[in-house]
Protein backbone atom coordinates (compact mmCIF):
# COMPACT_ATOMS: atom_id res chain seq x y z
CA UNK A 1 0.00 0.00 0.00
CA UNK A 2 3.05 2.63 1.20
CA UNK A 3 4.96 1.05 -1.82
CA UNK A 4 2.16 2.03 -4.55
CA UNK A 5 2.12 5.69 -3.08
CA UNK A 6 6.20 6.45 -3.21
CA UNK A 7 5.74 4.99 -6.50
CA UNK A 8 2.75 7.50 -6.98
CA UNK A 9 5.37 10.70 -5.22
CA UNK A 10 8.44 8.82 -7.86
CA UNK A 11 6.15 9.30 -11.12
CA UNK A 12 4.87 13.14 -9.95
CA UNK A 13 8.58 13.81 -9.67
CA UNK A 14 9.76 12.80 -12.72
CA UNK A 15 9.69 15.12 -15.46
CA UNK A 16 9.72 12.38 -18.06
CA UNK A 17 6.51 11.08 -16.78
CA UNK A 18 3.88 11.32 -19.24
CA UNK A 19 1.07 13.78 -18.39
CA UNK A 20 -2.57 13.63 -18.99
CA UNK A 21 -4.80 11.19 -20.67
CA UNK A 22 -3.00 9.29 -22.97
CA UNK A 23 -6.04 7.93 -24.98
CA UNK A 24 -7.55 11.22 -26.34
CA UNK A 25 -6.43 13.35 -28.65
CA UNK A 26 -5.73 16.86 -26.79
CA UNK A 27 -6.16 18.81 -29.74
CA UNK A 28 -9.82 17.31 -30.76
CA UNK A 29 -10.42 15.20 -27.85
CA UNK A 30 -11.13 11.93 -30.54
CA UNK A 31 -9.42 8.70 -28.94
CA UNK A 32 -6.06 8.05 -30.20
CA UNK A 33 -3.26 5.70 -29.59
CA UNK A 34 -1.94 5.62 -26.12
CA UNK A 35 1.67 5.80 -27.66
CA UNK A 36 0.59 8.09 -30.49
CA UNK A 37 1.99 11.91 -30.64
CA UNK A 38 -0.69 12.22 -33.74
CA UNK A 39 -4.28 12.48 -34.18
CA UNK A 40 -5.30 10.86 -37.69
CA UNK A 41 -8.62 12.85 -37.01
CA UNK A 42 -7.71 16.64 -36.74
CA UNK A 43 -3.88 16.03 -37.97
CA UNK A 44 -2.43 18.09 -35.36
CA UNK A 45 1.32 16.85 -33.15
CA UNK A 46 1.36 16.96 -29.62
CA UNK A 47 3.76 16.76 -27.35
CA UNK A 48 4.87 12.98 -26.42
CA UNK A 49 4.69 13.99 -22.89
CA UNK A 50 3.42 16.83 -21.86
CA UNK A 51 0.22 16.58 -24.79
CA UNK A 52 0.52 20.53 -25.76
CA UNK A 53 -0.13 20.57 -29.40
CA UNK A 54 3.20 21.29 -31.67
CA UNK A 55 3.28 23.34 -34.64
CA UNK A 56 6.16 23.74 -37.20
CA UNK A 57 7.74 26.74 -34.86
CA UNK A 58 8.46 24.80 -32.08
CA UNK A 59 11.57 23.03 -31.43
CA UNK A 60 10.98 19.39 -31.06
CA UNK A 61 13.31 16.18 -30.15
CA UNK A 62 13.40 12.97 -30.76
CA UNK A 63 15.08 10.22 -28.82
CA UNK A 64 17.35 7.93 -31.16
CA UNK A 65 18.41 5.41 -28.53
CA UNK A 66 16.43 2.54 -29.64
CA UNK A 67 16.80 0.59 -26.39
CA UNK A 68 14.72 3.60 -24.65
CA UNK A 69 11.21 3.79 -24.11
CA UNK A 70 11.00 6.93 -25.87
CA UNK A 71 12.63 6.43 -29.06
CA UNK A 72 11.01 7.99 -32.14
CA UNK A 73 8.52 9.74 -29.62
CA UNK A 74 7.89 13.75 -30.41
CA UNK A 75 9.17 15.70 -27.73
CA UNK A 76 8.84 19.48 -26.99
CA UNK A 77 11.51 21.94 -25.98
CA UNK A 78 9.32 22.49 -22.43
CA UNK A 79 9.83 18.81 -21.61
CA UNK A 80 13.36 18.19 -22.85
CA UNK A 81 15.01 21.64 -21.81
CA UNK A 82 18.32 21.61 -23.86
CA UNK A 83 22.02 22.86 -22.09
CA UNK A 84 24.08 25.47 -23.87
CA UNK A 85 27.44 25.51 -23.29
CA UNK A 86 29.49 28.68 -23.83
CA UNK A 87 32.28 28.06 -25.80
CA UNK A 88 35.75 30.06 -25.69
CA UNK A 89 35.09 33.23 -28.56
CA UNK A 90 36.37 32.94 -31.91
CA UNK A 91 38.75 35.73 -32.35
CA UNK A 92 39.36 36.74 -35.97
CA UNK A 93 41.25 39.86 -38.00
CA UNK A 94 39.82 41.73 -39.81
CA UNK A 95 40.85 44.45 -42.07
CA UNK A 96 39.50 47.75 -41.79
CA UNK A 97 40.09 50.81 -44.66
CA UNK A 98 41.64 53.79 -43.21
CA UNK A 99 41.34 57.20 -44.68
CA UNK A 100 44.58 56.75 -47.17
CA UNK A 101 42.36 58.30 -50.27
CA UNK A 102 41.12 61.30 -48.50
CA UNK A 103 44.82 61.87 -47.50
CA UNK A 104 46.18 61.61 -50.56
CA UNK A 105 43.68 64.26 -52.33
CA UNK A 106 45.02 66.67 -49.09
CA UNK A 107 48.72 66.20 -50.29
CA UNK A 108 48.08 66.03 -53.69
CA UNK A 109 46.49 69.62 -52.97
CA UNK A 110 48.84 71.08 -50.92
CA UNK A 111 52.05 70.20 -53.05
CA UNK A 112 49.87 71.10 -56.16
CA UNK A 113 49.59 74.64 -54.23
CA UNK A 114 53.56 74.39 -53.55
CA UNK A 115 54.37 73.73 -57.24
CA UNK A 116 52.07 76.56 -57.96
CA UNK A 117 53.54 79.31 -55.62
CA UNK A 118 57.42 78.14 -55.88
CA UNK A 119 58.88 75.18 -57.94
CA UNK A 120 58.05 71.60 -59.43
CA UNK A 121 60.43 70.30 -57.05
CA UNK A 122 59.93 71.66 -54.05
CA UNK A 123 56.09 71.08 -54.26
CA UNK A 124 57.38 66.90 -54.95
CA UNK A 125 59.47 66.78 -52.19
CA UNK A 126 56.53 68.50 -49.85
CA UNK A 127 53.93 65.50 -51.37
CA UNK A 128 56.68 62.98 -50.39
CA UNK A 129 57.24 65.01 -46.89
CA UNK A 130 53.36 64.83 -46.59
CA UNK A 131 51.68 61.69 -47.73
CA UNK A 132 54.02 58.63 -46.21
CA UNK A 133 55.65 61.43 -43.58
CA UNK A 134 52.82 63.18 -41.69
CA UNK A 135 50.88 60.22 -42.95
CA UNK A 136 53.08 57.48 -41.11
CA UNK A 137 52.70 59.90 -37.87
CA UNK A 138 48.59 60.58 -38.05
CA UNK A 139 48.54 56.96 -38.03
CA UNK A 140 50.96 56.53 -35.43
CA UNK A 141 49.33 59.22 -33.30
CA UNK A 142 45.70 57.01 -33.64
CA UNK A 143 44.21 58.27 -36.55
CA UNK A 144 43.48 55.66 -39.43
CA UNK A 145 45.00 56.58 -42.74
CA UNK A 146 46.45 53.40 -44.29
CA UNK A 147 44.37 50.85 -42.70
CA UNK A 148 44.26 48.77 -39.59
CA UNK A 149 43.28 45.28 -38.42
CA UNK A 150 40.47 45.24 -36.04
CA UNK A 151 39.78 42.07 -33.86
CA UNK A 152 36.84 40.57 -34.05
CA UNK A 153 35.06 38.06 -31.36
CA UNK A 154 32.55 36.23 -32.13
CA UNK A 155 30.50 34.17 -29.50
CA UNK A 156 30.43 30.95 -29.69
CA UNK A 157 27.81 28.37 -27.56
CA UNK A 158 27.09 24.65 -28.51
CA UNK A 159 22.99 23.50 -27.65
CA UNK A 160 23.42 19.91 -26.72
CA UNK A 161 20.22 17.80 -26.90
CA UNK A 162 19.56 15.08 -24.95
CA UNK A 163 16.36 12.31 -24.51
CA UNK A 164 14.68 13.46 -20.92
CA UNK A 165 14.15 9.46 -20.47
CA UNK A 166 17.49 8.00 -21.43
CA UNK A 167 19.96 11.24 -21.18
CA UNK A 168 21.35 9.77 -24.21
CA UNK A 169 21.82 12.35 -27.32
CA UNK A 170 18.38 13.48 -29.40
CA UNK A 171 18.27 14.58 -32.78
CA UNK A 172 16.15 18.05 -33.87
CA UNK A 173 13.30 17.40 -35.48
CA UNK A 174 11.03 19.98 -37.27
CA UNK A 175 7.79 19.76 -38.49
CA UNK A 176 6.68 19.98 -42.09
CA UNK A 177 4.82 23.04 -42.77
CA UNK A 178 1.22 22.42 -43.48
CA UNK A 179 0.06 24.42 -47.25
ZN1 LIG B 1 -7.28 15.24 -32.74
ZN1 LIG C 1 5.94 18.74 -23.82
ZN1 LIG D 1 15.70 8.22 -24.87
Amino acid sequence: MSETSTEKQEKANDPAARRGELDVCPVCGSSVHPQAYFCPQCSNYFCFICRSQVTPNDVLLQCVNRDCEYFGKMVCSQCDLSQTTEEKPFLYKEPTDGYWPAWLLICVLLSSYITWRTTFLAGGLAFLALYPGIGYLLHAAGLNIFGKERSVELPRSTTAYSCVRCAQPAKLITLSKKT
